[in-house]
């Protein structure tokens, strides 16, 4: 039941009539009520809707001419035609936003209000209100009429501030299908401005990346269903040259008072800087920057799928292969970084050229590679594929001025072993690796359980290496070298021992190898020569000759590369008080053939400081030794392979011979090794080998025990030390 207030508005008092509120005005959140009869053109109003909508004449009854007349000239046609009947008679239901002149401003002579859109040539400011009307007994339309001045001014507030942010309006009218564009959304969505889109939900969607549409549908079905509180996504949309770009879409619903939506509206965002940037950071996170390759943690992961498929289904076996280059830190060192990073980009491209689809190729640390081999028959694939990869990696890399030529050691880990984890066929592969390469490098090695024992011992070993150093449990042992034809002790070669508490005297071929592969060779070397010349020093004070007693002392490859021998040399020789003669460095024969330039030069530093040096295992190296000469060697150390093959009449026993005369030319002196019988060192005697050393006149033994021999012989001989032989 509504409650009118017949015809007279007049004035403030009577507004305030018995008859206000009316409960279902209020109820449905209105200012005012009214009822039109179209036919007879006549108009009740509530109070309220007089305070909106004033009588033209002071005291008087509002009426539908009055309504009318404070309507914006533009917006009077629709309300007209809304509120007149159609041809049947028949009055349709509406709901209508307009504006009128505001009665504040029109009582106060045209001026101030809380003014709508006062640019018209109307009364002044303007009020927006809004008109619901419904059929009603009579042919009659009644209905409710509510200010909507703050909500259109809030809403115009927002639209500015969206037109300032840059951002593309968009507005759905669910109803009747038709979607507005702002030419900002169309400049955001389509890159296009001029771009003629019809105003359907249509033209936008055909814009959206094919394969992002579903998910867009599905954010605004779910908005519109009220499951989510907003409308917001991200999605990619095709501009008219093909290419794709991010957008961020936000919006929100109208609804009615049943709570179903009616009007979707939101806005669009521009995003692809963003997306780029955070694409930008997912890929380098998973990615190697240098050679573009996956990283260790993307490889890990695909060695997990691989796993879990391997697990869920009874899928073929897959192979991990770790690719670990050999020596790539001589490359660094001789070349440069940039030289070092090259040849890995060029490493980096060969495999991935070798790679098969589906297979991933990752770099894991500097010089190492991995790849995860899927769907292979045998491990018989696996190793077929990693010779394949290491004569690749064999090619001769060309390097400008010249060609280099890197090898590998390749481990592989297969997933039939057995596997949980992803870092246990990563950490069994590697294991794989460290046997190739202990076992020579430049070679494939599988992984077998073995391996795996016998990997921790050898890690076992460096971890107490490294504790031995500490614990002064490494020692020197003495072996003389002998004038072979005085019979007299003339010098010694130091060789190392390691005092393990529980092993017991430890040589240097289990520990030396790991020793040089870790790099502990370097401190290890260090203290080596120290502690060989403060013996030397003592023994030269307590033992006078002529000729001052020697000490030879071996250098491993890395004291070349990785420190500074030559520097170390002229520091332990300062004030030693010893000869630079008396010492002698024993260099292998591979060593000089690795790096012949550096090797040069360090060694002729040590040469200028008159400082000895030898080739050790002379013959094993397959270089000539007209080569060799080029070196500022003055002494050779013949290998006991040659020299044990005299008593078997080998021969290379002649090669022995060919090797003393050669040198005798050369003027270096030959130390034989290894010498174990009388025949040997006759033989020795009469080619005329200077020295030797070997089993038949000492073996190495700790300080003291030489200290005694020394001591020996030198009471027992009336010309100098000789060896009590027996
Ligand atoms: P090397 O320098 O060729 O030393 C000679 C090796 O032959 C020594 O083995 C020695 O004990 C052994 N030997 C000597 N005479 C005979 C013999 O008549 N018969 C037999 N069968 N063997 C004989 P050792 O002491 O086990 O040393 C092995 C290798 O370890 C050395 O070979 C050397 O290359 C390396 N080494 C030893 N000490 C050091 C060191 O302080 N630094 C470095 N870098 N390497 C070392
Ligand atoms: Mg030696
Ligand atoms: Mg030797």
């Amino acid at each position: 039941m509504l409650f009118w207030v017949e015809a007279e508005c007049a004035g403030e008092e009577d507004v305030s009539s018995p008859t206000e509120p009316s409960p279902m005005a209020e109820a449905a959140g209105a200012d005012g009520v009214w009822e039109v009869d179209p036919g007879a053109f006549t108009l009740r109003a509530s109070p309220g809707f007089c305070r909106l909508i004033p009588p033209s004449r002071a005291g008087g009854a509002v009426t539908l001419a009055d309504w009318l007349a404070r309507l914006h000239p533009d917006d009077r046609p629709a309300l007209a035609s809304a509120l007149a009947p159609a041809t049947d008679g028949a009055v349709c239901g509406f709901s209508l936003d307009f504006r009128v002149a505001d009665p504040a401003s029109s009582l106060a002579g045209g001026s101030g209000g809380a003014g709508g859109e006062g640019e018209d040539g109307g009364a002044g400011p303007w009020l927006w209100l809004r008109a619901l009307g419904m059929p009603w007994a009579g042919g009659r339309l009644a209905g409710t009429l509510s200010d909507i001045t703050a909500q259109r001014m809030a809403e115009e507030r927002a639209s500015l501030a969206l037109r300032g942010s840059g951002d593309g309006v968009w507005d759905w009218d669910l109803g009747a299908g038709t979607v507005h564009y702002s030419p900002e959304w169309k400049r955001i969505a389509t890159r296009c401005s001029d771009t003629a889109l019809d105003g359907t939900i249509h033209a936008w969607f055909a814009r959206v990346v094919a394969a992002d549409r579903a998910g867009l549908e599905g954010a605004i079905d779910m908005h519109l269903s009220g499951e989510r509180p907003v409308l917001r996504h991200e999605f990619r949309m095709v501009d008219s040259s093909g290419q794709e770009h991010w957008v961020l879409v936000r919006g929100k619903a109208m609804r009615d008072v049943t709570g179903r939506a009616v009007r979707l509206t939101g806005t669009v965002t521009d995003i692809t800087p963003r997306k780029k940037a955070e694409q930008q950071l997912l890929f380098d996170a998973f990615h190697d920057t240098m050679t573009g390759l996956a990283n260790r943690t993307l490889l890990l992961d695909r060695v997990g799928q691989a796993l879990n498929r391997d697990r869920r289904t009874a899928s073929r076996p897959f192979a991990v292969l770790v690719i670990d280059l050999d020596r790539f830190k001589t490359v660094n060192e001789t070349h440069g970084s940039a030289i070092g990073d090259r040849v890995l980009r060029v490493i980096a491209k060969r495999l991935e050229e070798a790679r098969r689809m589906g297979d991933t190729l990752a770099r894991v640390s500097a010089d190492e590679f991995a790849m995860l081999l899927n769907d292979i028959d045998d491990v018989g694939d696996a190793i077929t594929a990693a010779e394949r990869l290491a004569r690749s990696i064999a090619q001769p890399i060309d390097l400008f001025d010249h060609d280099i030529q890197i090898t590998a050691s390749i481990g592989i880990a297969h997933s039939v072993t057995g596997y949980e984890r992803a870092e246990d066929l990563m950490r069994d592969a590697s294991l794989a690796v460290f046997r190739a390469k202990q076992q020579g490098r430049n070679r494939v090695d599988v992984f077998d359980s073995n391996l795996r024992r016998q990997a921790m011992s050898a890690m076992r070993l460096e971890t107490e290496l490294r504790a031995a150093l500490e614990q002064d449990q490494l020692c020197l042992f003495y072996q003389p070298i002998v004038s072979l034809a005085h019979n007299r002790i003339d010098g010694f070669e130091a060789l190392i021992r390691w005092r393990h508490p529980e092993r017991g005297l430890v040589p240097p071929g289990e520990f030396i190898p790991l020793a040089e592969e870790t790099g502990l060779i370097v401190p290890i070397g260090r203290w080596a020569l120290r502690e060989a010349v403060r013996q030397i020093v003592q023994w030269q004070a307590r033992f006078p000759r002529p000729v001052p007693l020697f000490m030879s002392v071996n250098v491993s490859p890395r004291q070349i590369h990785d420190d500074d021998l030559a520097g170390l040399v002229a520091e332990v020789l300062a004030g030693s008080g010893i000869p630079p003669s008396s010492l002698k460095l024993e260099i292998t024969e591979s060593l000089l053939m690795q790096d012949p330039a550096k090797s040069r030069d360090v060694m002729q530093r040590i040469r200028d400081m008159d400082v000895r040096l030898s080739i050790d295992d002379f013959g094993t190296g397959y270089s000539s030794l007209s080569y060799l000469h080029t070196f500022p060697a003055d002494t050779l150390k013949i290998d006991r392979a040659f020299v044990s093959a005299i008593s078997t009449g080998e021969s290379s026993a002649a090669i022995v011979q060919v090797i003393s005369t050669l040198a005798a030319i050369l003027r270096m002196d030959v130390v034989a090794e290894g010498i174990e019988t009388e025949t040997e060192a006759e033989f020795l005697r009469d080619i005329m080998c200077k020295f030797g050393q070997g089993y038949l006149f000492h073996r190495p033994a700790p300080a003291e025990v030489v200290e005694a021999l020394l001591t020996d012989a030198t009471e027992d001989a009336s010309d100098g030390a000789i060896l009590g032989l027996g």
